[in-house]
């Protein structure tokens, strides 16, 4: 039988209009250094209107790519919204990838216009010369006469305009095309590709739309909120704040390019910040400065974590000093990116051992995200809490292969392939599942240190050091051993002037976690290295070890 229902599609441009119309008076607050600019939605909605009809002028038609390279500002979700709701493909770069990448996924992606931060215009200008599909330049903001000289100077590039200048005399609204099935592009995003060339993923109006409705509902966002949104636009859609933001309300806090914990924490003293979402560094630093501060931010009751493991010490932290609940998250560029949330079963006590087994868990799958573990024989493994698999997933918003343009070597193609199941997404990702869908992570498979036969978990052994009241920081990766095959390296940041030694801490691990898992090599570094968005950088730390670049102590 064939339903009656009518088949409307999911479009961004119909969040656009909700939210610009039905939450006109909500905001977005752009930190400007000293204070903030407000922008309401409805000047979102004429802005992305006007926004529209510059870029219909720069000749941007059909699903052509539109990039960003931009801070998170109100300029930056006006583009975010008008591109996808004009039909066309937003691609928001990363701008902190290595400049080979940045030229190899502007290019592959095909990007004809780049609106770019003036704060950020001087090194892109540097880039401009070898991005060579690129026509049109927009810059947000005032820039020298230099820059703009520079901006000018390839000869691909066809004009350099100011934002507020092109969008000035456009019309205030736009006829947003219905006829866009909501299956088509709308935006995309390339992981930031620790090996080969990074992948994409094109993200559709339907899955961005199912998406932004699960994360809103799991995190129980409403209008009212005020959310410090630090996850970069550019990192995996903004963990699909700026939609979110559209259907429920929410007021967004936009930091710029002021991402120390001093900022941030200004600004929710001074935005009364509700909640916010970013990746485990962000907010650690956030802990350690409202330790030496005293900053009210009695306003905020949520922080999402997500991007790698959130180390249990954090959360404890959070609860106990600031009665903050750290609701942790796990996901990939290639599923929106949110797979699960960690918010416990109503039923269970807050504070209780069970309470905080839920709350450090990676989460509980979202609905629409099916989720199964595949053990070593390709055997499903049951969801028992126990037994482990690599988790693969499968539902509306992951993505069922990456963006190929034909360029594509067949070795790409086949890693591109292999990165599929039988239709399943395979994550890299090792952990178990308990009955009721919660997700608990031992590692990425990657990471996982095998040592003489049995696995160690190099997540849990941070979680243990990083509970540590003098370590700031602790990150472990597995390193040769003669005996073992491999046994874990321990690089610790110590906090500011400690006398706490590595042999203290050694000592202190050994009734926390099993004897022979206790590691014997120990670097003590100023900083832990960190990728391009945030996450402790693996490869660094094995690299500089296999170089003989940490200064390594041999214990017990
Ligand atoms: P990249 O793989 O390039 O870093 P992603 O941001 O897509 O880009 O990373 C996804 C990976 O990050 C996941 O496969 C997982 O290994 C890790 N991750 C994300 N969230 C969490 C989390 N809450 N706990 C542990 N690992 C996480």
């Amino acid at each position: 039988m064939k339903s009656t229902m009518q088949t409307t599609p999911l479009l961004i441009s119909s969040m656009l209009r909700y939210g610009s119309t039905i939450h006109a008076s909500a905001k977005i607050i752009t930190w400007t250094g000293t204070g903030s600019r407000t922008t309401t939605f409805a000047e979102v909605g004429t802005k992305a209107a006007q926004l529209a009809h510059a870029l219909r002028g720069l000749g941007i038609t059909g699903d052509q790519r539109v990039a960003t390279f931009m801070w998170n500002n109100a300029e930056h979700l006006i583009a975010y919204l008008a591109v996808p709701s004009m039909g066309a493909v937003l691609h928001a770069l990363n701008i902190r990838l290595f400049p080979p990448q940045i030229i190899y996924v502007t290019t592959h992606a095909d990007n004809k216009v780049v609106i770019v931060d003036n704060t950020l215009a001087q090194p892109f200008s540097g880039l401009l010369p070898h991005l060579k599909t690129l026509r049109h330049v927009i810059v947000n903001g005032p820039i020298s006469d230099e820059v703009r000289a520079a901006l000018e100077a390839p000869e691909h590039i066809e004009s350099v305009h100011d934002f507020d200048t092109l969008i000035a005399d456009q019309p205030t609204s736009f006829d947003w095309p219905e006829d866009v099935n909501e299956n088509d592009a709308s935006s995309m995003c390339y992981t930031s590709g620790t090996t080969g060339n990074p992948k994409g993923v094109a993200y559709s109006h339907r899955s961005n739309y199912l998406h932004a409705m699960a994360v809103q509902n799991g995190l129980s966002i409403r209008q009212g909120d005020h959310l410090l949104v630090v996850v970069p636009l550019f990192h995996a859609n903004a963990w699909g704040f700026p939609y979110l933001a559209m259907i429920s309300g929410a007021t967004l806090v936009m930091p710029d390019r002021f991402l120390q914990a001093e900022p941030l924490a200004t600004m929710i003293e001074a935005e009364k910040v509700t909640g916010g979402a970013g990746v485990p560094t962000i907010w650690n630093d956030l802990l350690q400065y409202l330790d030496k501060n005293p900053v009210d931010v009695s306003s905020c009751s949520m922080l999402m974590v997500g991007g790698s493991a959130a180390p249990p010490a954090l959360m404890h932290a959070f609860k106990e000093k600031h009665n903050i609940d750290i609701i942790h998250g796990w996901g990939m560029t290639e599923m929106s990116p949110v797979g699960t949330l960690s918010v416990p079963p109503v039923e269970v006590e807050v504070g209780s051992d069970d309470y905080w087994r839920y709350r450090t868990a990676q989460g509980r799958l979202l609905p629409g995200v099916e989720g199964r573990l595949v053990g070593p024989d390709d055997d499903l493994q049951p969801w028992d809490g126990q037994s482990v698999g690599e988790l693969e997933v499968r539902g509306p918003w992951i993505t069922g292969s990456y963006f190929a343009n034909g360029s594509e070597s067949p070795a790409e193609q086949a890693e591109m392939e292999s990165k599929f199941h039988d239709g399943w997404l395979r994550t890299g990702d090792v952990g178990t599942l308990t009955a009721d869908g919660f997700l608990v992570l031992t590692d990425r498979a990657k990471d996982v240190i095998k040592s003489g036969g049995e696995w160690i978990s190099s997540v849990d052994l941070e979680n243990v050091l990083m509970a540590h009241p003098d370590v700031r920081e602790a990150s472990v990766v597995g390193v040769p051993d003669d005996k073992w095959g491999e046994r874990p390296l321990a690089s610790v940041v110590l906090a500011e002037g400690t006398a706490t030694t590595v042999a203290d801490i050694r000592e202190w691990l050994g009734d926390k976690i099993p004897r022979w898992q206790v590691p014997e090599r120990w670097a003590v570094i100023d900083e832990v290295p960190k990728t391009s968005v945030g996450k402790f950088d693996k490869k660094v730390l094995r690299a500089r070890y296999a170089e003989g670049g940490l200064d390594v102590t041999t214990l017990g």
